[in-house]
């Protein structure tokens, strides 16, 4: 888990109101649920056998023992939420995104953190239409682009659907069956009962095991087949940048048809990933409606920033700065701040430091354009000085007249 200093929040702050701009442009609606849920929201929607449930819940002691975690993940408490308030009703597409914090019990390592932060965007609606598999890949990539970030590349491939997984799973389970001496621990227990999670496995052995591991384009149904070449036909129709990836099965059980990660070429982990998730609002209670989405992690889209040396104009508002000379002007400095701020008028101070040098030094070290100097004389007189630090030059003018002139100055 990790801080995230004053210094780093000018940037943080920046991708959100970037990502706001881009759910605002396409129509995504903002949905935030809370941090704790019910264990069983993921344990039914992420599934039994995979690293988030098995391995990676926050569990939260409660007085009445209720099984409570910290959200690993959005995509369960969204269609929790979904069903809960009766959102269908908001017709269809439903299209909805937010961000925030998620927790999951990992070993930490470069880009993979114990409490990281996700945005999240997704399209529920009333038809499994390929066209949403597409729109909400372009929204992932539209949003990196605007953060720019360069060589993007979307790694893509179809894990078909109840009908045309399980004989996949059988030919999978007969390649693992004869290698069972070199899989891992997890892999070997996870071969009954999710072998597509062996895919998904990063342990060395399991990784050289899975290039030769039998692939589901050659099972797919005719309705997964013809799915999955609209969605790669919409793509090549805004040519975005996509490679197929056969084995990539990503590690929650909710997916069907499309699953696809998005890279930018020299991170060494993917800046988000989703897919299709047609049957999990079903699963959890709700009216069958097909859904697609993704989550990027804000760590990784930080860390690739500022890798790349991305400069996103990050611009603060210039501050000038008060100073003054004796207890009458310090008495009467927080409501000439006040003034100023009702003026729209950004100042800052450091009133608690008596002596001019020293109130000049902290201006100085905060670039400001201007001071005020504000002294016993200046406090009688309902006036101030004004200073302009750059050349020195120094002017006297009355407070009623001060925050027209300091505009004129700023502009
Ligand atoms: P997932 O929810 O596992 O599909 O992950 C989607 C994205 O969230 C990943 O591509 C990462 O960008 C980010 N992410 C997932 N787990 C972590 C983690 N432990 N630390 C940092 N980012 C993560």
């Amino acid at each position: 888990m990790h801080d995230i200093l004053p210094q780093d929040q000018p940037l943080w702050e920046k991708v959100r109101k970037i990502m706001r701009e881009i759910a605002d442009f396409y129509n995504f609606v903002r949905l935030d649920t809370p941090i704790l849920e019910r264990a069983e929201v993921f344990e039914r929607a992420v599934g039994e056998a995979t690293d988030i449930v098995e391995k990676q819940m926050f569990f939260v002691q409660t007085k009445s023992k209720e099984r409570l975690v910290l959200r690993p993940e959005r995509t369960g408490a969204l269609t929790r939420a979904y069903i809960e308030h009766g959102l269908s009703q908001l017709g269809s597409p439903f299209r909805v995104y937010a961000d925030g914090p998620m927790f999951r019990y990992e070993q930490p390592q470069a880009g993979r953190f114990r409490q990281f932060h996700q945005i999240d965007f997704d399209i529920i609606s009333n038809e499994d239409d390929p066209i949403y598999d597409a729109q909400v890949i372009l929204v992932f990539c539209r949003l990196l682009e605007a953060l720019k970030i360069k060589n993007l590349t979307v790694a893509i491939n179809t894990i078909g659907c109840k009908n045309c997984r399980p004989a996949y799973r059988k030919e999978l389970q007969n390649y693992y069956k004869n290698l069972k001496d070199s899989l891992c621990g997890d892999c070997l227990r996870r071969l009954e009962i999710n072998p597509l999670r062996l895919l998904d496995c990063k342990q060395g052995k399991c990784l050289e095991l899975k290039k030769d591991a039998p692939i589901i384009i050659d099972h797919l149904c005719a309705p997964c087949h013809n799915h999955f070449k609209a969605v790669l036909e919409y793509l090549e129709e805004l040519s975005l940048p996509y490679n197929l990836d056969h084995h990539l099965v990503r590690g929650l059980d909710y997916y069907t048809k499309t699953v696809f990660e998005v890279f930018s070429q020299g991170a060494d982990f993917s800046l988000g990933g989703g897919g299709r998730y047609d049957y999990l609002i079903e699963l959890l209670g709700g009216r069958s409606s097909p859904a697609v989405g993704w989550a990027a992690g804000l760590e990784r889209v930080i860390e690739v920033i500022k890798s790349q040396n991305i400069n996103l104009g990050i611009k603060s508002k210039p501050k000038i700065f008060l100073i003054h000379i004796g207890d009458l002007a310090k008495k009467k400095s927080l409501l000439l701040i006040e003034e100023l701020r009702k003026a729209d008028i950004a100042v800052t101070e450091s009133l608690a430091k008596e002596s001019l040098k020293a109130q000049l030094r902290v201006a100085d070290k905060i670039g400001s354009p201007l001071a005020l100097i504000f002294g016993q004389k200046e406090a009688f007189e309902e006036s101030i000085i004004i200073r302009d630090l750059k050349t020195g030059l120094q002017e006297v003018v009355s407070l009623k007249k001060l925050a027209g002139v300091i505009k004129k100055k700023l502009r």
